[in-house]
């Protein structure tokens, strides 16, 4: 069976591949598994390269700076620098188009930049001075097209990358990979009887039985179903973990980001906009763009006057806006208390009053739409399930100035 788009699973006979429509132009990748072959390297090649043998691997680090890559007129990577650190899992998260695939491939050597350096180990393999062939940069790559082969046996797929070593030692590598992700059974069939997970572990393996220094991977559990994709995810930040690879990884889902990163990077039309711990860019995004990926917010636009606005939560400073422009106030849904108004119709109880126009229970939370004295829109506030409030009632809502946000206004879709 494979994943097909839309989520349903269908048995296949033919070839597999799951393309996305960039990589279908760029057969590069296949390409590139192709060439991780014996012949000699024509740089030469680096710590832990995947063409030598599956041993121990050098923990890398892999550095870009001040990378750009064009195509034609298109910005990809505009001056883009970042550090990963050896054996660190970065992943790299920002809306379709901003240059997270681009940036793997400059880093694989299956695209060179326009200008800046690429740095493995502190070893130029990309810039002016320099370009490393992706088969000697000691770079494993996971794209989200499995491309696996259809004429090879699982076995087969998975001793690729070791064409050095001699044969029966490349089966037993495999194997042992193989029985890592729990496929050793399926060792000598062929790829289309495996399901699209298994095809993914097939792949997984594959990428990593070099035990490669750096390893790339695209959006590798998109297209799995929830239980499967955290199940993949575990058993590949383990696998990472024991090769101590240092580690790229392109999600469109700041979830997974938050989860399986030991650092997140948001990019935004081939720039970084910020890099630090998932808990670094919740509680203090750089931008309204940073902070929409990673909670769900109520946004309120105030004009800024004497550099304050002025909200039904008092005035608060808006750093960072011009004066007399527009400043958004942020505030997290799960940000907002709400409890039951004082049966005594008291007007002078603590926060703000408010009714309940609509209860959403969504499982783990509750959805109140509730509309606040000051406010113009309603406000959305996330509760624990268990809360009383039914539409009309009567409540009070406590924000804590403290706890907001406030940046200048941002058009720019999300993720
Ligand atoms: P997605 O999340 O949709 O995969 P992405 O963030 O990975 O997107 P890239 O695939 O890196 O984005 O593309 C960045 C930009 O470069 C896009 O505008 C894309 O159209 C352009 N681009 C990428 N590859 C090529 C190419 N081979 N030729 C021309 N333009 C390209």
């Amino acid at each position: 069976m494979v994943r097909c788009e839309g989520g349903a699973l269908r048995r296949t006979p033919g070839p597999i591949r799951r393309i996305k429509p960039a990589m279908k132009v760029c057969s590069p990748v296949v390409r590139w598994l192709f060439k991780r072959s014996p012949k000699p390297p024509t740089e030469p090649a680096l710590a832990g390269s995947p063409r030598v043998r599956a041993g121990a691997t050098f923990a890398a680090r892999l550095s870009f700076d001040a990378v750009t890559k064009r195509y034609g007129e298109r910005l990809a990577l505009d001056g883009l620098s970042l550090d990963v650190e050896p054996g660190e899992v970065v992943c790299l998260l920002g809306p379709s188009g901003c240059g997270k695939t681009t940036l793997l491939r400059v880093a694989a050597g299956i695209e060179r930049p326009t200008s800046g350096r690429i740095l493995i180990s502190d070893i130029e393999v990309a810039g002016p001075a320099r370009f490393v062939q992706p088969e000697d940069r000691g770079v494993g790559l996971m794209f989200q097209d499995f491309a696996l082969f259809p004429h090879l046996t699982i076995v087969e797929n998975v001793a690729f990358g070791l064409k050095a070593l001699p044969r029966e030692d490349a089966r037993r590598e495999a194997l042992l990979m193989l029985s890592r992700v729990g496929l050793e059974r399926y060792a000598d069939q062929y790829p289309h009887i495996l399901s699209g997970g298994q095809q993914q572990r097939v792949a997984l393996a594959r990428a990593i039985v070099p035990r490669p220094a750096v390893m790339l991977m695209d959006e590798p559990f998109s297209g799995l179903d929830v239980q499967l994709r955290d199940v993949m995810q575990e058993e590949t930040l383990e696998l990472l973990n024991e090769t101590r690879a240092t580690t790229m990884i392109v999600t469109h889902d700041p979830e997974e980001a938050m989860r399986i990163g030991d650092r997140i990077a948001v990019m935004r039309a081939g720039r970084l906009i910020q890099t630090g711990r998932a808990q670094d860019l919740y509680h203090r995004p750089a931008a309204l763009f940073v902070a929409r990926l990673f909670s769900e917010i109520n946004e309120i636009t105030y004009r800024v006057a004497g550099g304050r606005i002025s909200t039904p939560i008092g005035s608060l400073p808006a750093e960072g806006v011009t004066e007399g422009a527009l400043a958004t106030l942020c505030v997290r849904e799960r940000g907002v208390g709400i409890v039951a108004a004082p049966s005594n119709g008291s007007g002078s109880a603590p926060g703000l009053a408010a009714r309940v126009r609509s209860a959403k229970f969504l499982g783990d939370a509750v959805r109140y739409e509730v509309v606040a004295e000051g406010f113009d829109e309603p406000i959305n506030v996330r509760a624990n399930v268990g809360s009383p409030f039914e539409k009309g009632s009567e409540v009070r809502l406590h924000i804590d100035p403290g706890q907001v946000l406030i940046f200048p206004p941002c058009a720019d879709k999300v993720v």
